[in-house]
């Protein structure tokens, strides 16, 4: 999103148009985070291809399938993530090429706004140290490196100028920002939190390790969502250890429990089906995650990655049964927000995102979906409801 939004900002010669019927060239900002992902992108480029489109293919994809996409000639350029900013001259070439780039590239953009969005996503570093077995990201990605500070700071501070109060820090492995220079994601949170304007904090993703004694003093702030995904992948050690995964299930129901305790909804991302995950180890894992207190879940079911540890693992879980394990943890974690929102006593400070049909969608401080029938446009307005109506799926209210 971040760098679709600089591609964007950067096209000059073009009219843009998130439409591909109206357009002439298609630039596809891809992900490869699974073989699925990279062979929707073929599928993709074939269907394009098919349409008459000129094609332009970049983002991880361009790493794992941009080679040979390339040289079957199914797309006119291939240019890597250090490249984007260049777009506008790379779609004004004449002859194709093939241009990778940088994988130790960091960026230094400045976003001064994201069109139709009320959060502003803020890239704050890049790749990878972790090596588990299941994910090529640091292959695609490279190793972790973290944009400068002070450009973090003034790209926030023309943001809130411009009317953004809530900023999502974004990145591969976020919570591992500013580890090379000494600097830490809480000591960046205090800092953003000084500017003007800025009124929520939300960080895209966290590993329980990155939770650190400076993190807990943190918790407290008003300034801090009440919500934080922290990554588990999984609540079984057996599978952890063959994850490569550097938490364990007691330190992380620990850690989890001490979070609810001061009020926050936790969310995780969690992957079924990872080879070796036999009945017993999901008996224990799916025990394990019932016992935490989980309100949000972004589940995953497997998918091979060639050229990952875990490709090569045995024995290989069936579909079927990793679609019944899917349906159980998203079961278990959606009861659980339910509750979490009954017991909630706290008012919701919702910033409103867009509307449909008369009804105005936002997220509360929990990162729990609201809608509101109203007469006046709230789009982009932060709302304090103190009633409001626990639906199954989201909160409800009438103003
Ligand atoms: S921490 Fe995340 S990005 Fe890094 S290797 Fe593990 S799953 Fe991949």
């Amino acid at each position: 999103m971040f760098d679709s939004q600089v591609m964007m900002s950067r096209l000059k010669d073009f009219d843009i148009t998130l439409q591909e019927e109206d357009a002439d060239i298609v630039v596809v900002n891809s992900c490869t985070v699974t073989n699925g992902a990279d062979s929707n992108v073929r599928t993709y480029i074939n269907h394009m291809r098919n349409l008459n489109k000129e094609i332009y293919l970049t983002g991880c994809g361009a790493h794992t399938k941009g080679e040979s996409l390339f040289e079957q000639e199914k797309v006119f350029g291939v240019f890597g993530q250090s490249e984007k900013e260049r777009i506008n001259s790379l779609l004004n070439e004449k002859k194709r090429f093939y241009e990778l780039g940088d994988l130790d590239f960091i960026d230094e953009n400045i976003v001064e706004e994201f069109a139709g969005k009320s959060r502003a996503f803020i890239k704050i570093q890049e790749g990878c140290n972790f090596r588990c077995s299941y994910c090529i990201i640091p292959f695609v990605r490279g190793d972790a490196r973290s944009m400068d500070e002070e450009q973090i700071l003034r790209q926030i501070e023309i943001l809130a100028a411009n009317g953004f109060g809530e900023f999502v820090l974004s990145g591969t492995n976020v919570g591992s920002y500013g580890h090379r220079q000494g600097h830490s994601i809480a000591g960046l949170m205090k800092r953003i939190s000084l500017i003007r304007g800025v009124r929520r904090i939300r960080i895209g993703s966290l590993e329980p390790i990155q939770v650190t004694g400076e993190f807990m003093e943190i918790l407290d702030e008003p300034w801090l969502e009440k919500h934080l995904h922290i990554a588990l992948q999984h609540t079984s050690d057996d599978m952890l250890r063959l994850m490569n995964r550097r938490n364990r299930y007691a330190s992380d129901l620990k850690l989890f429990e001490k979070l609810a305790e001061k009020g926050f909804a936790l969310g995780t991302d969690f992957i079924v089906g990872h080879p070796g995950e036999t009945d017993a180890v999901w008996d224990e894992a799916i025990n394990n995650l019932r016992r935490l207190p989980l309100t949000h879940i972004h589940p995953f079911t497997y998918s091979k990655r060639d050229g990952t540890p875990s490709a090569l693992m045995k024995p290989e879980i069936n579909g079927a049964v990793s679609k019944i394990r899917m349906k159980t943890v998203v079961e278990t974690v959606d009861e659980n927000n339910l509750l979490f929102r009954q017991r909630s006593k706290i008012p919701l400070e919702v910033l409103i995102e867009n509307e449909k049909a008369g009804l105005y969608h936002g997220l509360d401080q929990f990162f729990n979906r609201v809608i509101i029938k109203s007469h006046d446009d709230l789009t982009g307005n932060w709302v304090t409801l103190e009633n409001y109506e626990v639906r199954k799926d989201h909160n409800y209210a009438e103003l």
